[in-house]
Protein backbone atom coordinates (compact mmCIF):
# COMPACT_ATOMS: atom_id res chain seq x y z
CA UNK A 1 0.00 0.00 0.00
CA UNK A 2 1.68 3.12 -1.35
CA UNK A 3 2.74 6.46 0.81
CA UNK A 4 0.14 7.95 2.82
CA UNK A 5 -2.40 5.52 2.47
CA UNK A 6 -3.56 2.51 4.96
CA UNK A 7 -6.25 0.74 3.67
CA UNK A 8 -5.11 -2.94 2.84
CA UNK A 9 -8.06 -5.39 3.27
CA UNK A 10 -8.87 -5.72 -0.68
CA UNK A 11 -4.48 -6.10 -1.21
CA UNK A 12 -4.23 -8.55 1.88
CA UNK A 13 -6.56 -10.98 -0.19
CA UNK A 14 -4.93 -10.60 -3.21
CA UNK A 15 -1.85 -11.64 -1.32
CA UNK A 16 -4.01 -15.32 0.08
CA UNK A 17 -5.12 -16.02 -3.23
CA UNK A 18 -1.83 -15.65 -5.03
CA UNK A 19 -0.24 -17.46 -2.38
CA UNK A 20 -2.81 -20.48 -2.85
CA UNK A 21 -1.21 -20.16 -6.43
CA UNK A 22 1.93 -20.93 -5.31
CA UNK A 23 3.31 -17.52 -5.49
CA UNK A 24 5.57 -15.76 -3.42
CA UNK A 25 4.45 -12.50 -1.90
CA UNK A 26 6.37 -9.74 -0.08
CA UNK A 27 3.89 -7.74 1.42
CA UNK A 28 5.72 -4.63 3.20
CA UNK A 29 2.42 -3.50 4.77
CA UNK A 30 0.61 0.17 4.62
CA UNK A 31 2.06 3.48 3.83
CA UNK A 32 5.32 2.37 2.10
CA UNK A 33 7.27 5.14 0.46
CA UNK A 34 8.47 4.76 -3.52
CA UNK A 35 12.47 4.05 -2.52
CA UNK A 36 11.68 0.85 0.24
CA UNK A 37 9.20 -0.69 -2.18
CA UNK A 38 12.03 -0.14 -5.29
CA UNK A 39 14.79 -1.51 -2.78
CA UNK A 40 12.97 -4.10 -1.65
CA UNK A 41 12.13 -5.23 -5.54
CA UNK A 42 16.17 -5.23 -6.41
CA UNK A 43 17.44 -6.93 -3.10
CA UNK A 44 14.43 -9.52 -3.39
CA UNK A 45 14.87 -9.68 -7.36
CA UNK A 46 10.94 -9.82 -7.88
CA UNK A 47 9.38 -10.92 -11.00
CA UNK A 48 6.78 -8.02 -10.29
CA UNK A 49 5.76 -4.84 -8.57
CA UNK A 50 2.05 -4.25 -6.84
CA UNK A 51 0.43 -1.45 -5.75
CA UNK A 52 -2.63 -0.58 -4.22
CA UNK A 53 -4.11 2.36 -3.11
CA UNK A 54 -7.75 3.45 -1.55
CA UNK A 55 -8.11 7.37 -1.39
CA UNK A 56 -7.46 9.45 -4.29
CA UNK A 57 -4.30 10.94 -2.94
CA UNK A 58 -2.84 7.70 -3.54
CA UNK A 59 -3.26 7.47 -7.51
CA UNK A 60 -0.85 10.37 -7.84
CA UNK A 61 1.67 8.65 -5.38
CA UNK A 62 1.27 5.88 -7.92
CA UNK A 63 2.14 7.86 -10.73
CA UNK A 64 4.98 8.92 -9.04
CA UNK A 65 6.55 5.16 -8.41
CA UNK A 66 5.90 4.45 -12.03
CA UNK A 67 7.98 7.37 -13.03
CA UNK A 68 10.88 6.65 -10.30
CA UNK A 69 10.92 2.73 -12.08
CA UNK A 70 11.43 4.57 -15.23
CA UNK A 71 14.18 7.11 -14.03
CA UNK A 72 16.07 3.71 -12.25
CA UNK A 73 15.78 1.73 -15.47
CA UNK A 74 13.31 -0.89 -13.93
CA UNK A 75 11.68 -3.29 -16.37
CA UNK A 76 9.44 -5.20 -14.13
CA UNK A 77 5.69 -5.68 -14.81
CA UNK A 78 4.07 -2.59 -12.62
CA UNK A 79 0.11 -4.26 -11.42
CA UNK A 80 -1.90 -0.88 -10.16
CA UNK A 81 -5.13 -2.08 -8.08
CA UNK A 82 -7.24 -0.63 -5.11
CA UNK A 83 -10.66 0.59 -4.41
CA UNK A 84 -10.08 4.06 -6.60
CA UNK A 85 -7.92 2.89 -9.06
CA UNK A 86 -9.06 2.23 -12.66
CA UNK A 87 -8.09 1.06 -16.17
CA UNK A 88 -8.65 4.51 -17.36
CA UNK A 89 -6.58 5.81 -14.39
CA UNK A 90 -3.95 3.87 -15.19
CA UNK A 91 -4.05 4.20 -19.02
CA UNK A 92 -4.10 7.75 -18.71
CA UNK A 93 -1.93 8.47 -16.00
CA UNK A 94 0.32 5.68 -15.01
CA UNK A 95 0.87 3.76 -18.41
CA UNK A 96 2.48 6.55 -20.40
CA UNK A 97 5.38 7.27 -17.28
CA UNK A 98 6.80 3.69 -17.46
CA UNK A 99 8.17 1.70 -20.08
CA UNK A 100 8.04 -1.53 -18.62
CA UNK A 101 4.43 -3.46 -18.56
CA UNK A 102 1.62 -1.41 -16.61
CA UNK A 103 -1.46 -3.75 -16.12
CA UNK A 104 -4.39 -2.46 -13.72
CA UNK A 105 -6.03 -5.37 -11.72
CA UNK A 106 -9.61 -5.21 -11.20
CA UNK A 107 -9.44 -7.44 -8.33
CA UNK A 108 -8.61 -10.49 -6.15
CA UNK A 109 -9.91 -13.03 -8.39
CA UNK A 110 -8.01 -11.37 -11.62
CA UNK A 111 -4.74 -11.37 -9.80
CA UNK A 112 -3.71 -15.25 -10.48
CA UNK A 113 -4.73 -15.29 -14.79
CA UNK A 114 -2.73 -11.45 -15.15
CA UNK A 115 0.28 -13.08 -13.00
CA UNK A 116 0.32 -16.37 -15.52
CA UNK A 117 0.22 -14.23 -18.33
CA UNK A 118 3.22 -12.42 -16.89
CA UNK A 119 4.96 -14.81 -15.73
CA UNK A 120 4.68 -17.32 -19.04
CA UNK A 121 7.68 -17.77 -21.75
CA UNK A 122 5.28 -17.76 -24.83
CA UNK A 123 2.11 -15.81 -23.51
CA UNK A 124 3.87 -12.83 -22.19
CA UNK A 125 4.63 -10.70 -25.22
CA UNK A 126 1.44 -11.44 -26.36
CA UNK A 127 -0.42 -10.28 -23.26
CA UNK A 128 1.71 -7.28 -22.68
CA UNK A 129 1.08 -6.02 -26.25
CA UNK A 130 -2.55 -6.43 -25.94
CA UNK A 131 -2.62 -4.37 -23.18
CA UNK A 132 -0.50 -1.73 -24.41
CA UNK A 133 -2.38 -1.34 -27.70
CA UNK A 134 -6.02 -1.82 -25.51
CA UNK A 135 -4.45 1.34 -22.73
CA UNK A 136 -3.39 3.42 -26.14
CA UNK A 137 -7.09 3.32 -27.32
CA UNK A 138 -8.28 3.85 -23.64
CA UNK A 139 -5.92 7.28 -23.75
CA UNK A 140 -7.61 8.25 -27.40
CA UNK A 141 -11.31 7.63 -26.07
CA UNK A 142 -10.43 9.49 -23.03
CA UNK A 143 -9.06 12.83 -24.53
CA UNK A 144 -12.23 12.69 -26.92
CA UNK A 145 -14.16 12.60 -23.89
CA UNK A 146 -12.85 15.56 -22.69
CA UNK A 147 -12.58 17.71 -25.48
CA UNK A 148 -16.25 17.03 -25.46
CA UNK A 149 -17.31 17.76 -22.19
CA UNK A 150 -19.43 20.38 -21.92
CA UNK A 151 -19.36 23.19 -18.65
CA UNK A 152 -20.56 25.96 -17.11
CA UNK A 153 -17.95 28.60 -16.32
CA UNK A 154 -17.69 28.94 -12.91
CA UNK A 155 -19.69 32.67 -12.82
CA UNK A 156 -22.47 30.72 -14.79
CA UNK A 157 -22.73 27.53 -12.35
CA UNK A 158 -22.86 29.84 -9.05
CA UNK A 159 -25.80 31.98 -10.68
CA UNK A 160 -27.62 28.26 -11.71
CA UNK A 161 -27.40 27.56 -7.99
CA UNK A 162 -30.06 25.61 -5.56
CA UNK A 163 -33.06 27.78 -4.79
CA UNK A 164 -33.24 26.80 -0.95
CA UNK A 165 -36.07 27.26 1.15
CA UNK A 166 -34.49 29.30 4.46
CA UNK A 167 -37.48 28.62 6.45
CA UNK A 168 -36.83 25.45 7.09
CA UNK A 169 -33.67 25.42 8.98
CA UNK A 170 -33.88 23.39 12.38
CA UNK A 171 -32.20 24.96 15.04
CA UNK A 172 -30.05 22.33 16.97
CA UNK A 173 -30.88 21.14 21.03
CA UNK A 174 -27.29 21.17 21.38
CA UNK A 175 -24.06 23.41 20.12
CA UNK A 176 -20.42 22.84 20.87
CA UNK A 177 -18.14 18.88 20.56
CA UNK A 178 -19.28 16.51 22.31
CA UNK A 179 -16.71 13.15 22.62
CA UNK A 180 -17.60 9.51 23.07
CA UNK A 181 -14.70 6.72 24.51
CA UNK A 182 -15.22 3.36 24.50
CA UNK A 183 -18.62 3.59 22.53
CA UNK A 184 -20.65 0.11 23.47
CA UNK A 185 -19.67 -2.07 20.10
CA UNK A 186 -23.06 -3.80 20.65
CA UNK A 187 -25.05 -1.49 20.11
CA UNK A 188 -22.94 -0.30 16.81
CA UNK A 189 -23.37 -3.87 15.94
CA UNK A 190 -26.93 -3.83 15.78
CA UNK A 191 -26.52 -1.07 13.12
CA UNK A 192 -24.15 -2.75 10.49
CA UNK A 193 -24.95 -2.81 6.69
CA UNK A 194 -23.63 -6.18 5.89
CA UNK A 195 -23.64 -5.56 1.96
CA UNK A 196 -20.87 -4.08 1.78
CA UNK A 197 -18.70 -6.78 3.77
CA UNK A 198 -20.14 -9.07 1.25
CA UNK A 199 -18.12 -6.83 -1.31
CA UNK A 200 -14.93 -6.58 0.47
CA UNK A 201 -14.91 -10.64 0.41
CA UNK A 202 -15.68 -9.98 -3.43
CA UNK A 203 -19.13 -11.61 -3.62
CA UNK A 204 -21.80 -9.85 -4.75
CA UNK A 205 -25.73 -9.28 -3.87
CA UNK A 206 -27.45 -7.94 -1.32
CA UNK A 207 -27.86 -8.90 2.71
CA UNK A 208 -29.32 -10.83 3.28
CA UNK A 209 -30.97 -11.94 -0.14
CA UNK A 210 -27.21 -13.36 -0.37
CA UNK A 211 -27.40 -15.80 2.00
CA UNK A 212 -30.21 -17.42 0.52
CA UNK A 213 -29.67 -17.52 -3.01
CA UNK A 214 -27.46 -17.28 -5.94
CA UNK A 215 -24.40 -19.23 -6.59
CA UNK A 216 -22.34 -17.37 -3.65
CA UNK A 217 -24.74 -18.14 -1.48
CA UNK A 218 -22.74 -21.10 0.32
CA UNK A 219 -19.83 -19.00 0.55
CA UNK A 220 -21.69 -16.05 2.07
CA UNK A 221 -23.10 -18.30 4.75
CA UNK A 222 -19.66 -19.53 5.93
CA UNK A 223 -18.52 -16.34 5.51
CA UNK A 224 -21.30 -14.78 7.67
CA UNK A 225 -21.12 -17.29 10.32
CA UNK A 226 -17.74 -16.99 10.58
CA UNK A 227 -17.80 -12.61 11.41
CA UNK A 228 -20.53 -13.27 13.76
CA UNK A 229 -18.58 -15.85 15.69
CA UNK A 230 -15.82 -13.37 15.65
CA UNK A 231 -17.58 -10.06 16.31
CA UNK A 232 -19.42 -12.57 19.40
CA UNK A 233 -15.84 -12.60 20.44
CA UNK A 234 -14.48 -8.80 19.76
CA UNK A 235 -17.27 -7.68 21.90
CA UNK A 236 -17.62 -10.02 24.78
CA UNK A 237 -13.68 -9.74 25.41
CA UNK A 238 -12.88 -5.84 24.01
CA UNK A 239 -10.87 -6.79 21.43
CA UNK A 240 -11.67 -3.65 19.33
CA UNK A 241 -12.58 -0.34 20.93
CA UNK A 242 -14.77 2.95 19.25
CA UNK A 243 -14.41 5.99 19.68
CA UNK A 244 -15.74 9.31 18.34
CA UNK A 245 -16.28 12.67 18.39
CA UNK A 246 -18.94 15.32 17.04
CA UNK A 247 -19.80 19.22 17.01
CA UNK A 248 -22.69 21.14 16.12
CA UNK A 249 -21.62 24.72 15.51
CA UNK A 250 -22.64 27.89 13.97
CA UNK A 251 -22.53 28.81 10.39
CA UNK A 252 -23.09 30.53 7.51
CA UNK A 253 -22.30 30.55 3.94
CA UNK A 254 -19.80 32.84 2.41
CA UNK A 255 -20.21 32.00 -1.42
CA UNK A 256 -19.28 28.66 -1.76
CA UNK A 257 -17.48 28.85 1.75
CA UNK A 258 -19.18 27.72 5.02
CA UNK A 259 -17.60 29.73 7.97
CA UNK A 260 -17.81 27.90 11.18
CA UNK A 261 -18.70 30.48 14.24
CA UNK A 262 -17.34 29.59 17.98
CA UNK A 263 -20.05 30.64 20.58
CA UNK A 264 -18.48 33.98 20.57
CA UNK A 265 -19.22 34.62 17.26
CA UNK A 266 -14.99 34.40 16.53
CA UNK A 267 -14.47 32.29 13.13
CA UNK A 268 -13.43 28.86 14.23
CA UNK A 269 -12.46 27.55 10.60
CA UNK A 270 -13.93 27.85 7.02
CA UNK A 271 -14.66 24.94 4.53
CA UNK A 272 -14.20 25.07 1.45
CA UNK A 273 -16.59 23.27 -0.90
CA UNK A 274 -16.74 23.25 -4.76
CA UNK A 275 -19.54 23.72 -7.05
CA UNK A 276 -20.58 21.46 -10.08
CA UNK A 277 -19.74 23.04 -13.42
CA UNK A 278 -21.29 20.40 -15.86
CA UNK A 279 -23.75 21.75 -18.18
CA UNK A 280 -27.40 21.18 -16.64
CA UNK A 281 -30.85 20.79 -17.97
CA UNK A 282 -32.91 23.67 -17.62
CA UNK A 283 -34.34 23.39 -13.39
CA UNK A 284 -31.85 21.57 -12.60
CA UNK A 285 -29.33 23.46 -10.16
CA UNK A 286 -25.29 23.40 -10.32
CA UNK A 287 -24.88 22.02 -6.74
CA UNK A 288 -22.25 23.20 -3.98
CA UNK A 289 -22.57 21.55 -0.14
CA UNK A 290 -22.85 25.49 0.84
CA UNK A 291 -26.13 25.69 -0.87
CA UNK A 292 -27.62 24.10 2.17
CA UNK A 293 -26.08 26.91 5.25
CA UNK A 294 -28.33 30.07 4.82
CA UNK A 295 -25.35 32.88 3.65
CA UNK A 296 -24.40 35.14 5.81
CA UNK A 297 -26.03 38.22 4.11
CA UNK A 298 -29.36 37.09 4.99
CA UNK A 299 -28.25 37.45 8.52
CA UNK A 300 -30.10 34.28 9.58
CA UNK A 301 -28.77 31.47 12.28
CA UNK A 302 -27.64 28.22 10.74
CA UNK A 303 -25.83 25.52 11.80
CA UNK A 304 -22.94 22.68 10.34
CA UNK A 305 -21.88 19.71 12.12
CA UNK A 306 -18.58 17.74 12.34
CA UNK A 307 -17.69 13.83 13.10
CA UNK A 308 -15.14 11.74 13.27
CA UNK A 309 -15.06 8.13 14.17
CA UNK A 310 -13.54 4.62 14.48
CA UNK A 311 -13.94 1.09 15.50
CA UNK A 312 -10.81 0.36 14.56
CA UNK A 313 -8.57 0.78 17.83
CA UNK A 314 -6.61 -2.61 18.76
CA UNK A 315 -7.63 -3.55 15.19
CA UNK A 316 -3.69 -3.97 14.15
CA UNK A 317 -2.76 -5.68 17.23
CA UNK A 318 -5.80 -8.20 16.61
CA UNK A 319 -4.91 -8.74 12.80
CA UNK A 320 -1.05 -9.36 13.72
CA UNK A 321 -2.11 -11.34 16.49
CA UNK A 322 -3.78 -13.52 13.90
CA UNK A 323 -1.52 -13.35 11.58
CA UNK A 324 1.41 -14.80 13.51
CA UNK A 325 -0.56 -17.57 14.40
CA UNK A 326 -1.11 -18.08 10.30
CA UNK A 327 -4.25 -17.31 10.36
CA UNK A 328 -4.83 -14.69 7.16
CA UNK A 329 -8.60 -15.17 6.92
CA UNK A 330 -9.16 -13.85 10.59
CA UNK A 331 -6.44 -11.40 10.44
CA UNK A 332 -8.50 -9.72 7.18
CA UNK A 333 -11.64 -10.63 8.89
CA UNK A 334 -11.12 -8.27 11.83
CA UNK A 335 -10.34 -5.65 9.38
CA UNK A 336 -13.16 -6.16 7.49
CA UNK A 337 -15.48 -6.17 10.82
CA UNK A 338 -13.68 -2.70 12.28
CA UNK A 339 -14.88 -0.98 9.17
CA UNK A 340 -18.04 -2.73 9.05
CA UNK A 341 -18.35 -1.30 13.18
CA UNK A 342 -16.96 1.92 11.80
CA UNK A 343 -20.00 2.27 9.38
CA UNK A 344 -22.06 1.41 11.54
CA UNK A 345 -20.90 4.03 13.90
CA UNK A 346 -21.09 6.82 11.77
CA UNK A 347 -24.88 5.51 10.92
CA UNK A 348 -25.95 5.78 14.94
CA UNK A 349 -24.07 8.45 15.97
CA UNK A 350 -26.18 10.55 12.86
CA UNK A 351 -29.11 8.80 13.98
CA UNK A 352 -28.58 10.24 17.55
CA UNK A 353 -27.43 13.25 15.99
CA UNK A 354 -30.62 13.91 14.02
CA UNK A 355 -32.52 12.38 17.52
CA UNK A 356 -31.27 14.21 20.41
CA UNK A 357 -28.32 16.30 19.61
CA UNK A 358 -29.31 18.14 16.50
CA UNK A 359 -32.86 17.00 17.85
CA UNK A 360 -34.78 18.09 14.29
CA UNK A 361 -36.28 14.16 14.01
CA UNK A 362 -37.24 13.21 17.92
CA UNK A 363 -39.34 10.92 17.03
CA UNK A 364 -37.43 9.19 14.23
CA UNK A 365 -36.92 5.25 14.46
CA UNK A 366 -36.01 4.06 11.36
CA UNK A 367 -35.20 0.08 10.84
CA UNK A 368 -31.86 -1.04 10.06
CA UNK A 369 -32.69 -1.00 5.98
CA UNK A 370 -34.44 2.46 6.36
CA UNK A 371 -30.90 3.95 7.57
CA UNK A 372 -29.16 2.18 5.14
CA UNK A 373 -31.41 3.53 2.32
CA UNK A 374 -30.75 6.93 3.90
CA UNK A 375 -34.65 7.67 4.00
CA UNK A 376 -34.10 10.79 6.75
CA UNK A 377 -33.31 14.50 6.30
CA UNK A 378 -29.94 15.14 6.14
CA UNK A 379 -26.69 14.07 5.34
CA UNK A 380 -22.96 13.67 6.34
CA UNK A 381 -20.93 14.14 3.34
CA UNK A 382 -17.27 13.01 4.01
CA UNK A 383 -14.23 14.72 2.26
CA UNK A 384 -13.11 12.53 -0.50
CA UNK A 385 -16.26 11.62 -1.66
CA UNK A 386 -18.00 13.00 -4.88
CA UNK A 387 -20.24 15.78 -3.36
CA UNK A 388 -16.78 17.46 -1.44
CA UNK A 389 -13.71 15.58 -3.19
CA UNK A 390 -10.97 17.14 -1.18
CA UNK A 391 -9.42 15.15 1.63
CA UNK A 392 -7.50 17.92 2.95
CA UNK A 393 -10.73 19.09 4.40
CA UNK A 394 -10.20 16.13 7.01
CA UNK A 395 -7.63 18.22 8.16
CA UNK A 396 -10.24 21.16 9.12
CA UNK A 397 -12.83 18.30 10.61
CA UNK A 398 -10.26 17.09 12.83
CA UNK A 399 -9.25 20.50 14.26
CA UNK A 400 -12.68 21.82 14.80
CA UNK A 401 -12.97 18.55 16.99
CA UNK A 402 -9.32 17.65 18.16
CA UNK A 403 -10.04 14.37 16.90
CA UNK A 404 -6.70 13.24 17.90
CA UNK A 405 -7.00 14.08 21.80
CA UNK A 406 -10.73 13.37 21.90
CA UNK A 407 -10.79 10.10 19.34
CA UNK A 408 -7.48 8.70 19.38
CA UNK A 409 -7.33 9.09 15.35
CA UNK A 410 -5.08 11.00 13.31
CA UNK A 411 -4.46 11.94 9.77
CA UNK A 412 -1.79 10.58 7.43
CA UNK A 413 0.52 12.70 4.82
CA UNK A 414 -2.54 12.03 1.80
CA UNK A 415 -5.13 12.53 4.78
CA UNK A 416 -5.92 8.92 5.15
CA UNK A 417 -7.35 8.38 8.72
CA UNK A 418 -5.69 5.97 10.93
CA UNK A 419 -6.86 3.38 12.04
CA UNK A 420 -7.73 2.20 8.24
CA UNK A 421 -11.28 2.13 10.06
CA UNK A 422 -12.68 5.03 10.51
CA UNK A 423 -15.11 7.77 8.91
CA UNK A 424 -15.87 11.64 8.83
CA UNK A 425 -17.62 13.82 7.48
CA UNK A 426 -19.90 17.45 8.05
CA UNK A 427 -23.48 17.24 9.14
CA UNK A 428 -26.06 18.99 7.23
CA UNK A 429 -29.65 19.40 8.05
CA UNK A 430 -31.46 21.09 5.87
CA UNK A 431 -34.12 18.56 4.21
CA UNK A 432 -33.10 19.66 0.80
CA UNK A 433 -29.22 18.80 1.38
CA UNK A 434 -28.67 15.69 -0.92
CA UNK A 435 -25.56 13.86 -2.20
CA UNK A 436 -23.95 14.63 -5.75
CA UNK A 437 -20.97 14.70 -7.21
CA UNK A 438 -19.15 17.75 -7.78
CA UNK A 439 -17.77 15.89 -11.14
CA UNK A 440 -15.35 17.88 -13.60
CA UNK A 441 -14.25 21.23 -12.25
CA UNK A 442 -12.68 24.11 -14.71
CA UNK A 443 -9.49 26.48 -14.07
CA UNK A 444 -11.75 29.00 -13.33
CA UNK A 445 -12.56 27.21 -10.21
CA UNK A 446 -9.47 25.65 -9.45
CA UNK A 447 -7.78 29.45 -9.28
CA UNK A 448 -10.73 30.53 -7.37
CA UNK A 449 -10.56 27.65 -5.03
CA UNK A 450 -6.44 28.31 -4.00
CA UNK A 451 -7.44 31.48 -3.20
CA UNK A 452 -10.12 30.59 -0.85
CA UNK A 453 -7.85 28.08 0.58
CA UNK A 454 -5.02 30.55 0.45
CA UNK A 455 -2.61 27.86 -1.13
CA UNK A 456 -1.22 27.73 -4.81
CA UNK A 457 -2.23 26.44 -7.54
CA UNK A 458 -0.30 23.63 -8.63
CA UNK A 459 -1.24 22.50 -5.02
CA UNK A 460 -5.01 22.61 -5.32
CA UNK A 461 -4.41 21.28 -8.99
CA UNK A 462 -2.17 17.99 -7.15
CA UNK A 463 -4.97 17.12 -4.45
CA UNK A 464 -8.47 17.50 -6.81
CA UNK A 465 -6.19 15.85 -9.92
CA UNK A 466 -8.77 13.32 -10.35
CA UNK A 467 -11.65 15.98 -10.99
CA UNK A 468 -9.40 18.66 -13.08
CA UNK A 469 -11.35 18.88 -16.07
CA UNK A 470 -8.36 20.71 -18.18
CA UNK A 471 -4.71 19.94 -18.33
CA UNK A 472 -3.13 21.26 -15.31
CA UNK A 473 0.17 23.59 -16.03
CA UNK A 474 -0.57 23.38 -19.86
CA UNK A 475 1.29 20.09 -19.47
CA UNK A 476 3.12 17.74 -22.06
CA UNK A 477 0.25 17.36 -23.91
CA UNK A 478 -0.83 21.61 -24.35
CA UNK A 479 -3.74 23.42 -22.56
CA UNK A 480 -6.94 22.36 -23.31
CA UNK A 481 -8.74 24.42 -25.83
CA UNK A 482 -10.06 27.59 -23.75
CA UNK A 483 -13.29 27.64 -26.28
CA UNK A 484 -14.34 24.40 -23.79
CA UNK A 485 -13.05 25.23 -20.59
CA UNK A 486 -11.90 28.87 -20.26
CA UNK A 487 -14.16 31.48 -18.61
CA UNK A 488 -15.16 33.07 -22.26
CA UNK A 489 -17.39 30.75 -22.64
CA UNK A 490 -19.86 32.86 -21.30
N1 LIG B 1 -24.16 1.82 4.86
C1 LIG B 1 -22.92 2.17 4.19
C2 LIG B 1 -22.65 3.64 4.42
C3 LIG B 1 -21.45 4.18 3.73
S1 LIG B 1 -21.70 4.84 2.17
C4 LIG B 1 -21.80 1.33 4.79
O1 LIG B 1 -21.97 0.77 5.87
O2 LIG B 1 -20.75 1.20 4.17
C5 LIG B 1 -22.61 6.22 2.49
C6 LIG B 1 -21.78 7.33 3.05
O3 LIG B 1 -20.81 7.75 2.13
C7 LIG B 1 -22.63 8.54 3.33
O4 LIG B 1 -23.20 8.48 4.58
C8 LIG B 1 -21.63 9.66 3.19
O5 LIG B 1 -20.87 9.82 4.36
C9 LIG B 1 -20.73 9.16 2.11
N2 LIG B 1 -21.19 9.61 0.80
C10 LIG B 1 -21.93 8.94 -0.11
N3 LIG B 1 -22.12 9.65 -1.22
C11 LIG B 1 -21.46 10.81 -1.02
C12 LIG B 1 -21.27 11.95 -1.82
N4 LIG B 1 -21.78 12.06 -3.03
N5 LIG B 1 -20.53 12.95 -1.30
C13 LIG B 1 -20.00 12.87 -0.07
N6 LIG B 1 -20.15 11.81 0.72
C14 LIG B 1 -20.88 10.78 0.26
Amino acid sequence: TVKGDVHDIGKNIVGVVLQCNNYEVIDMGVMVPCASILEKAREEKVDIIGLSGLITPSLDEMVHVAREMEREGFTLPLLIGGATTSQVHTAVKIEPQYSGPTVYVTDASRGVGVLGSLMSREGRGEFVAKVKAEYAGLRARHEGRRARADMHSLEEARRNRAAVDWEAVPAPAFTGVHAFEDYPLEELRERIDWTPFFATWELSGTFPKILGEGPAAEAARSLYQDAQALLDRIVREGLLRASGVFGIFSANAAGDDVEIYGPDGRVLGVAHFLRQQMAKAPGNPNLCLADFVAPRERGQADWIGAFAVTAGLGAEELARAFERQGDDYSAIMVKALADRLAEAFAERLHERVRREFWGYAPEEGLTNEELIREAYPGIRPAPGYPACPDHTEKALLFSLLDAEKRASMRLTESFAMLPAASVSGFYFAHPQACYFGVGRIGRDQAEDYARRRGVDLPAVERWLSPILGYEPGGGDKGPVPAAVFGPSRA
